[in-house]
């Protein structure tokens, strides 16, 4: 018997079970893939987004504001990593400026903090040299930022943990009722729970989960959005996020730096109907380019190293649906979480815990811990703290992945934590190996070997991502690998 069972853990299932745990619950997170940060909070343009484009008034405007406010106490007590390199929305048309006032009044009016202003042609080329010759104008959006969505989702998860939170993975959920007692019952492949209050985070499929309890019903339709992403070796290019004008499928096409030194191009934004068809497409592809090339013309399409789309949880409401349905007590939705989803996290996490501490009447845990330190990373540390973390730990002395420069010891770690990697991808994830210029050629095997010993499992049983996503054909290939 669990106080609080949630249903997924992206972004906001894993925010809520950290959250929670500055109560005294018992908590458990299932996730129906082979590891935590699997949807939609993988496969974004991790921006934090100031909050100017989100229509005053709606759940979506509120929590992206509030969750905007909180990065920086994330970044301090959860070690992840976060900068405020501003947002900038460029208009290519004269005629456009007047749709830069309305997304300037609309941020004032939903309280957008720092600084919110237009800036002209000179100080736009002056800021960005790179900007096309078309760009006019521009919206300045101070508290435009960008975080590593990976980073963040596996330290909410692993300071969940280390507080208690229960997490199972691989345990798709099939059914949600309720019992004639309250609680709710949650049928899933790993096994039938039950709990005093059920939270669903379930991404793009949040609609399934509603609709089996709830007279309300929501419809998710996923818009697909493909990206590009460009070589470290371009960093620098652009400093700011570049957005272009919003339209009715989205925020537009940007050229966004990320956290670690490469640089997004896209996302393009296709209403889809298999809430599984995460292909990228020549023509998705061909379009994220050629409104990439509005905002930087020499965009170097050499230097793209690979390309990767994401499935946004888009509802019919037009807006998150969040909290209790009126007619499904303890049952607590966060769904059609789409963008701003990641930047609103934070907020959505903090309220929905403590609705639900408020309803369950939670005691407050003295012994929550908020603190997370990540994985001491190689690749930051200078000569001196490099020669200091070999003398106590061989294995940071052993570089496997060579374009991130990333070490037996880090990937060791990301496979010893709580809630820690299971499969390449999710070593990839944690560590960045494999994430480079050569996209895991040369670093593959040797990651299979280490999780195969970490895991006491054969190397043949190692996958990419879970499922049947094995790397290995037979034990000819490991024994001459193994020589
Ligand atoms: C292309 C794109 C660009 C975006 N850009 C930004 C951005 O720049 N800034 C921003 O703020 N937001 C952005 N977003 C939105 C943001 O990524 C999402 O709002 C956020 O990640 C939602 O997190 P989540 O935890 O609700 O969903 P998800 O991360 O999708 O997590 C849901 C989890 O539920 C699991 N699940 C599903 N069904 C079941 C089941 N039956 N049983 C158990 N588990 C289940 C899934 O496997 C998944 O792990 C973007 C989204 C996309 C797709």
């Amino acid at each position: 018997m669990y106080d609080v069972i949630i249903i997924g853990g992206g972004v906001v299932g894993c925010g809520i079970a950290r959250e929670l745990m500055r109560h005294k619950a018992r908590v458990l997170l299932l996730e129906k893939t082979n590891d935590i940060c699997n949807g939609q909070s993988k496969a974004n343009t991790a921006i934090i987004h100031g909050g100017y484009d989100a229509k005053p008034g709606t759940l979506k405007a509120k929590f992206n504001v509030l969750g905007n406010a909180l990065f920086d106490s994330l970044h301090e007590e959860l070690d992840v990593p976060v900068q405020w390199n501003t947002s900038l929305v460029v208009s290519f048309r004269q005629e456009d400026h007047c749709k830069l006032e309305k997304l300037l009044q609309q941020g004032k009016d939903n309280g957008v903090r720092g600084e919110l202003r237009i800036i002209d042609r000179q100080e736009l080329r002056r800021r960005e040299p790179n900007i096309g010759p078309e760009a006019k104008e521009a919206l300045l959006v101070g508290a435009g930022g960008i975080v590593c969505p990976y980073e963040l989702t596996i330290a909410y998860a692993e300071n969940a943990a280390t507080n208690g939170a229960e997490f199972i993975r691989n345990a798709e959920v099939s059914k949600v009722s309720s019992l004639p007692d309250g609680r709710w019952q949650v049928d899933s492949s790993a096994g039938t729970f039950v709990a005093r209050a059920v939270v669903n985070a379930a991404g793009t499929y949040s609609d399934v989960f509603n609709n089996m309890v709830s007279a309300r019903k929501v419809h998710i339709r996923p818009r697909r959005g493909e990206y590009y992403i460009l070589d470290k070796q371009y960093a620098g290019a652009f400093h700011a996020a570049m957005f272009q004008l919003p339209t009715s499928m989205g925020k537009g096409t940007l050229i966004a730096p990320t956290v670690d030194g490469t640089i997004l191009v896209g996302p393009t934004a296709q209403d889809i109907d298999d809430k599984e068809d995460k292909r990228t497409t020549a023509q998705g592809l061909a379009t994220a380019l050629q409104q990439g090339r509005l905002t930087w013309p020499n965009l170097p399409t050499r230097g793209f190293i690979t390309t990767f789309s994401g499935l946004r949880a888009t509802g019919n409401t037009g807006d998150f649906v969040l909290g209790e349905p009126e007619d499904a007590p303890l049952f607590f939705n966060c769904c059609a979480v789409e963008s701003p989803g990641l930047t609103s996290a934070p907020a959505i996490a903090k309220w929905t815990a403590e609705q639900i501490s408020m309803r369950l009447e939670l005691p407050e845990n003295p012994g929550f811990n908020p603190r997370r330190k990540g994985i001491a990373k190689f690749r930051d540390m200078d000569d001196s703290q490099r020669a200091a973390a070999i003398t106590k730990n061989g294995d940071y002395g052993r570089v496997v992945c060579r374009c991130e420069t990333v070490t037996e010891a880090e990937i060791r770690e990301s496979i010893r934590r709580p809630v820690g990697a299971r499969d390449v991808d999710g070593v990839k994830r944690r560590t960045r190996a494999g994430m480079g210029r050569c996209q895991a050629g040369f670093c593959t095997p040797r990651t299979v070997q280490i999780l195969a010993e970490e895991l006491g499992i054969s190397p043949l049983e190692v996958t990419k991502f879970g499922g049947n996503s094995r790397l290995l054909a037979d034990w000819l290939f490991t024994e001459e690998y193994h020589g």
